[in-house]
């Protein structure tokens, strides 16, 4: 093997990383953070550029993709009869994690602790767990498994209809939905790929799938998604924890308390929600009280503005308190169009809380059946409009509405789709 000397003014580097895939690029950052060591990382992939790699569900279109891709074939598996199998890996800034399934999954704890048995001394579970922790920014907040304050963002599985979240709402003020659809065809032909790869489509909301069959996706099936049995219910109202909220509200108990709950983030229009009840509020004394965090709270409070009758306080971790302050209020109002369902909304149903929601996406839902009233989505006219109408008697509000089902009953309905779909292929077969 012939070795090239290096010219005598090539740059020197205390550290050289190959490969700027996950642990390449987290490496780096490390070891460059101080400021004080210089290092060179090399990737034989081109930048992230490509689109795709920053579009939700876009790792579909990566899967496949050269550019990005190193597209393994692995050699004959004795153990799947001699067939080879594809091998998706990233070739790109980012490696494999620019082109992954963004599913945080650690590996087992006995994983760690065997690697520690085999004589890796510092590989087994607890001593590996710090560093989880130390890398995560867990939306939740931190407990004994999780960790707040590191770089990587972990949050539960996101529900926004990313037909909503993205293009609908940035040009929603501009242009029809039907145009938007024409403009962003290249979008729709990649969920009709989607489909079209798929046995099911499933969808938690009648409008999504609607919307996705219109748009020519194949195999949609409804499932709504279910609320945790048990825990949801009338019962739980409680008078006394009604009149300490109106309170914080600087209201009587003869006030109406609205409350609002989901993320501080700008596809559930918190701030079109606080103009809805601030202008309601000329009409009817009305608190609202919202349950949320998130990156927009800054932005939340300005539109507030020191209003005494609007309360934004933080996610209410105890789950039996939120249920009782869930069904304390005397509706609950939502501004998201982009919900692929709306949990929240399910759950003031199960709580017998009437709900004001967008007339667009998964939450219309759940006014269906006397559960409430819906407003012509973005609207903070016709929100405040919707809140005047519901408080003054004005809406027939049904106290018989069909609950939700529950998560068992999900999951029993939609296995019993699976079982159907392998039914049928097995009788193809
Ligand atoms: C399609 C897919 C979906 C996945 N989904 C998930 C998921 O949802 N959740 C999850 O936790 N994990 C998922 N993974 C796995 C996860 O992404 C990988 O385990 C992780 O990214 C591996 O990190 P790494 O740093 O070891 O390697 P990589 O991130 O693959 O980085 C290796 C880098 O080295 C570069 N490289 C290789 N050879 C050279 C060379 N000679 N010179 C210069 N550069 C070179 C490569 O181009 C690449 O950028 C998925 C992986 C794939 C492929």
């Amino acid at each position: 093997m012939q070795s090239e000397a290096l010219p005598s003014d090539a740059p020197e580097f205390d550290y050289v990383i190959i490969g700027a895939g996950s642990a390449g690029c987290v490496l780096a950052n490390r070891l460059s953070a101080t400021g004080k060591n210089s290092v060179l990382l090399l990737e034989a992939g081109p930048k992230d550029h490509n689109i795709w790699i920053h579009v939700p569900l876009g790792y579909g279109r990566l899967f496949k993709a050269k550019a990005v891709n190193w597209m393994y074939q692995t050699e004959p598996e004795p153990e799947l009869d001699g067939r080879t199998v594809f091998q998706p890996r990233g070739k790109v800034l980012g490696g494999s994690s620019s082109i992954n399934g963004l599913l945080y999954v650690r590996g087992q704890h006995e994983d760690y602790d065997r690697w520690r048995q085999r004589g890796n001394e510092g590989w087994g579970y607890e001593d590996v767990l710090p560093y989880f922790k130390k890398a995560e920014h867990q939306q939740r907040g931190p407990d004994e498994f999780h960790g707040v304050g590191g770089p990587l963002p972990v949050s539960d599985l996101g529900h926004a209809d990313p037909l909503s979240a993205y293009a609908y709402r940035w040009f929603g003020g501009l242009l029809s939905r039907e145009t938007i659809d024409r403009r962003f065809d290249r979008f729709w032909e990649h969920l009709r790929e989607l489909g079209d790869a798929v046995d099911l489509v499933v969808c938690a909301s009648r409008e999504l799938q609607e919307r996705l069959a219109e748009g020519g996706v194949a195999n949609t099936a409804l499932h709504p998604m279910g609320i945790e049995a048990g825990l949801f219910t009338p019962e739980r109202r409680d008078p006394a924890l009604r009149r300490q909220l109106l309170e914080l509200c600087d209201l009587p108990e003869d006030a109406h308390l609205l409350i609002g709950v989901g993320r501080l983030a700008p596809e559930k229009r918190w701030p079109m929600v606080v103009d809805a009840v601030a202008a309601a509020s000329r009409s009817l004394p009305i608190g609202l009280v919202m349950l949320g965090a998130g990156r927009q709270k800054r932005r939340i409070l300005a539109q507030v503005a020191g209003n005494p009758h609007i309360r934004v306080l933080a996610p209410e971790r105890d789950r039996q308190r939120f249920a009782a302050i869930l069904a304390s209020a005397d509706a609950l109002i939502h501004g998201c169009e982009a919900e692929t369902f709306c949990m929240a909304a399910a759950e003031a149903r199960a709580a017998g809380v009437p709900v004001i929601v967008p007339d667009r996406g998964g939450a219309a839902d759940h006014a269906r059946g006397g559960a409430g009233i819906a407003y012509k989505a973005g609207n903070a006219l016709a929100a405040s409009q919707a809140i005047i109408d519901l408080f003054a008697g004005r809406v027939p509000v049904n106290g018989e509405i069909e609950p939700p089902v529950t998560m068992e009953e999900h999951f029993v309905r939609l296995f019993a789709d699976y079982e159907r779909v392998r039914g049928r292929q097995r009788a193809a077969a």
